[in-house]
Parts: C-alpha cells; structure tokens; sequence
C-alpha cells in the first residue's frame, strides 16, 4: 500500500479530541460515562473514543428538543431568518470540506476525493437549496360548498406547520450526507431535532453540530446523541414525546423502527435497503454505459442503498459487457482513501467485511461464475476486491439479498418482457437504471420499473431537487426536492364563517 497519505490537520486533531454529545448548547458526557471506539477501517485500528448515549441521554435530549420547539425563539423566527441560518450552514460545509471529507474518510473508509467531490457539496447544496424553501411553505385558500349551510359564506384557508421534535437515525455510508438530508428539512419547517449519527461514523455529525451553532441555531433545535443502535436508536424510535421519526439504514432495522413508533403513533419515513436492477441493452453506447455500469456498483465500496447490484445485459452483447466489466474492476485502485491515487477504499466495519465475503463464499456455493475479485483484499484492513459474478439466476441469494460491497451479479437476457419481470423481481423498489440509445425503448423500461429512482444512461446521479425514495420494502416517503418537506409538515385546515 502507498503510504503517501494526506490527512487535514484539522481533521486529525478534531478526531483525537476528546468527543462529547450534544445537547441544547452544552457538550456533554454519555451520563453513564460509558463510551464506544471507533475505527480506522482502513488499518482496523482505534480511531476515536466516543460516548456511548442511551435512554437517559435521549430523553433528556428530546426535553431539550421540546423547549426548543416551544421556544418563541425558534418557534417565531421569520422563514427568511430560518432560510439565512440554512444558507449560512452550507457556506460553513464549504469553508470545512476538507476537515469534513477528511473526517468521512477516517471513519468510513471512502476516498478523501470522492467524499470531497461528492459528499461535501451535496450536503452544501442541499442546505443551500432547502434554505431556498424557508419562505416558500404556503397553505392554500379553500372555496366551500357545504351542502348544510347553502347560504352560509366562509372564508378557510390551510397552514402547513412543523410537526416538532424529530428523531432522526441515519447510517455510516455517507456520513455527513445522511446528516444534511436529514437535518435540511426538518430544520427548515421548524422541527426541532435529535440526530443519532451510526455508531461506526460519528466523527462528522459531532462536527457539523458544532457547525450547527456557529452557524446561530438556537440552542437546543438540533442535539446529537452517539450511541449503539440498541441503546440510543431504539429508545429515540420509541419515545412517546418524539413526533416523528427518520431513518435510513436496512430494511430489517426499519422494521424495527415501524414496530417501536406504534406506541405513540409517531409518523414514521424510511429509507431502506435496496438490490437495483441496471438494465444494459445491446444498443447502448458501450464507451459509457460498461463504465458507468462497474461504477454503479463499486461506487464508495458498494456501500450504496441504490447500488446498481443486478446487472441484465441483452445476449447479443453479454460477453464483450463481461470483458469490459472485468477490465474496469481490475483497473480500480484499492487503497487507504487518505492516498490520493486510491480509487477503492475499504469498507466500513469488520463486521462488513465479514457480511461480504460470506456473501462471497454464498455464490461461489450457489454456482456464480466468478469473472473477477471474490475475495478479501489485503491482511490489514476491511478490503474487499472489486467482484463480478457472471451468469447469475433470481433464486440466487447473491441476487435476492442485498450485499452492500462491491459484488455486482451479472446474467443475460432475450427480450424486453423477460427483462422487466426479472428486475422487478425483488422486495426492494429503490433504483434502477436502463443504458439505451433508443428514446422510446428508455421511457418505456422507466415506465415500467418498479422503482423510485430510474437513471437512463447515468448512474448515481443525486441533486438535492431530485426526490429519492422507495417503493415496495425500500421506504416510505421520499428525501429530497420539495416532496420530502411532507415529511416533516402537517396540515391545518382553518375555517371562519364571515
Ligand atoms: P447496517 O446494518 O447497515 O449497519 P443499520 O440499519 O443497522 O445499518 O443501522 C442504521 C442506523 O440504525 C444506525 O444509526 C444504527 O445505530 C441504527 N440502529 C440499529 N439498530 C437499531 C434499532 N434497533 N433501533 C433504532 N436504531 C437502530
């Protein structure tokens, strides 16, 4: 491995600085003084110390949430006011993205350039552009023909108001990317937040909190609590004081989360797992469509919820694409992310690495034709290599499951109406993609995909206007562009009789 690796100071220092949780102004100890480390999943060594919050620092956190929401502070702050501190925030993001990719490649293994090309300003963008909505969160007014009162005359319009304290639990993929898509609408409808960052990847989250009230949040609107899932989500998800809850995670956590909200009825969005169909025909153009097929599954380790993981490629075309496929994995440089030439960093925990490369082993069992990669990358280190399994069926574990790594299934197909039953073949409805040059052929497979998200011939393309969420076992309700400010609003019908 190179070991020209280039770490921000600031980063650095941030990481080994003594972390505490955040709650109203104060940063504060876990009150059982209990703590967690965190680690460099490139070396597999400590990383950082950090505390390890549970029921008592959550309900203390959603006290301090509730105060918040109450406060004519923050309750009362002009939508422009609250739009200005948005957009300072995002301004803040920038002026720091090299501390914050940084901390992100710490934590979760990515390449330092990819977190600071993409990570960093997607999370700017999006306080940028849900700042923008601050001053645009208008009811309507209503005409009424109530048959009861044919000569009455009324006046009834609707206000859109916060729903309050929400809990927010987001996952190690994109660390502080989950943290603004979370935060960003509920802060710019008025909610009040508590954040339970993952338990792998906190170091980001605890920075942007610090962000936060630089950048003039009253105390206590936005608090963070690192913890264990177990310990600190679970007790968020179920209590009864909390409006709403948010999470991005699996699927079977998600399920959990449904289950915990019953008890208060609080309004639940999910976004959840995913096993994305990429659909690849013979008349695509081959320069970019083979390419952006192996990035749409090796982007950031494959530790992507809508990772292009199932590849259809037409017959005609299916050896020459699997040529390609492996040609691009073997050309993909795995590395430290802190290493500039890296263009593959580990994944996350050993626990991933362990879910993978038993993922692995299951293919090799289920008679997957290894094209390229299959095994663990390195002694040190959570590595995987870049894996392409070939002549892949949908009773296939490797096929139905979804892996999260770098281990794409490929398998042929003859006609359009085999495709389509075969890709939407799945619990999951998160993404898909479709690689034509035939326009009609593009809209129609778009059409006809069960899926969220359908990208014709790109991949992974995010904008924090684009709504992003799933159907079938993916999620309910949407991130992003104006549909995801529903999630944290509620309706108030007002009538008067003039
Ligand atoms: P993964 O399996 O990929 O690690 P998870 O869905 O387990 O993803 O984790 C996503 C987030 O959910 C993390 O912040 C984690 O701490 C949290 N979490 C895990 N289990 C629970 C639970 N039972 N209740 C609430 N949150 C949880």
């Amino acid at each position: 491995m190179s070991t020209q690796l280039h770490a921000d100071p600031a980063a650095t220092a941030f990481a080994a600085k003594h972390h505490r949780m955040l709650i109203g102004g104060d940063w504060v100890d876990s009150h059982s003084g209990k703590t967690f480390d965190t680690y460099n999943p490139a070396t597999g060594e400590v990383l950082a110390s950090i505390p390890a919050g549970d029921s008592e620092d959550i309900d203390r956190a959603v006290k301090t949430a509730r105060a918040a929401f109450e406060n004519p502070t923050w309750a009362n702050m002009h939508p422009a006011t609250r739009g200005k501190l948005l957009h300072k925030l995002g301004d803040l993001i920038l002026e720091h993205a090299d501390e914050l990719a940084t901390l992100d490649t710490l934590d979760n293994g990515k390449p330092f350039a990819v977190a600071r090309a993409a990570d960093i300003p997607l999370a700017a963008d999006l306080f940028h552009y849900m700042a923008g909505w601050a001053t645009k969160l208008n009811g309507s007014t209503i005409s009424l023909s109530v048959p009861y009162m044919p000569d009455a005359q009324f006046h009834a319009y609707t206000l859109r108001e916060p729903i309050g304290v929400v809990g927010q639990i987001i996952p190690w993929n994109f660390p502080l990317l989950m943290a603004a898509w979370k935060l960003g609408p509920a802060l710019t409808t008025g909610c009040t937040v508590v954040l339970k960052p993952a338990e792998q990847t906190p170091l980001s989250a605890l920075r942007l909190g610090e962000l936060i009230l630089e950048a003039g949040f009253p105390e206590g609107v936005v608090n963070i609590i690192t913890g264990l899932g177990e310990e600190a989500g679970a007790p968020l998800a179920a209590h009864d004081d909390v409006d709403k809850i948010a999470f991005t995670g699996s699927t079977e956590v998600g399920k959990l989360i449904v289950q915990a909200a019953a008890g208060n009825l609080k309004k639940v969005s999910l976004e959840l797992g995913g096993k994305s169909p990429n659909l690849l025909f013979a008349d695509a153009d081959m320069a970019t469509a083979v390419p952006g097929a192996a990035s749409a599954i090796f982007f950031n380790q494959g530790q992507v919820c809508c990772a292009g993981s199932r590849l259809y490629v037409e017959n005609s075309v299916y050896d020459d694409v699997l040529q390609g496929l492996s040609d691009a994995a073997k050309s993909i440089k795995v590395g430290n992310g802190l290493d500039p030439s890296t263009d593959m960093g580990p994944l996350t925990s050993q626990e991933q690495l362990d879910r993978v490369t038993n993922y692995l082993s299951i293919g090799e069992s289920e008679g997957a034709r290894n094209i390229t990669g299959g095994k663990r990358w390195g002694s040190q280190g959570y590595f995987v290599e870049p894996t392409v399994l070939a002549d892949t069926t949908e009773d296939m574990r490797v096929v139905k499951e979804e892996i999260f790594g770098p281990v794409l299934s490929v398998s042929p197909f003859k006609d359009v109406d085999e495709l389509t039953a075969k890709a939407n073949k799945s619990n999951f409805g998160l993404a898909s993609g479709v690689w034509t040059k035939d326009l009609s052929k593009a809209h129609r497979a778009a059409k006809a995909i069960k899926a969220g998200t359908v990208w014709v011939n790109c991949f992974n393309v995010f904008d924090a206007a684009l709504p992003f969420g799933g159907y079938k076992q993916s999620g309910w309700g949407r991130e992003m562009g104006g549909e995801v400010l529903e999630n944290y609003l509620q309706t108030k019908a007002v009538t008067t009789q003039i």
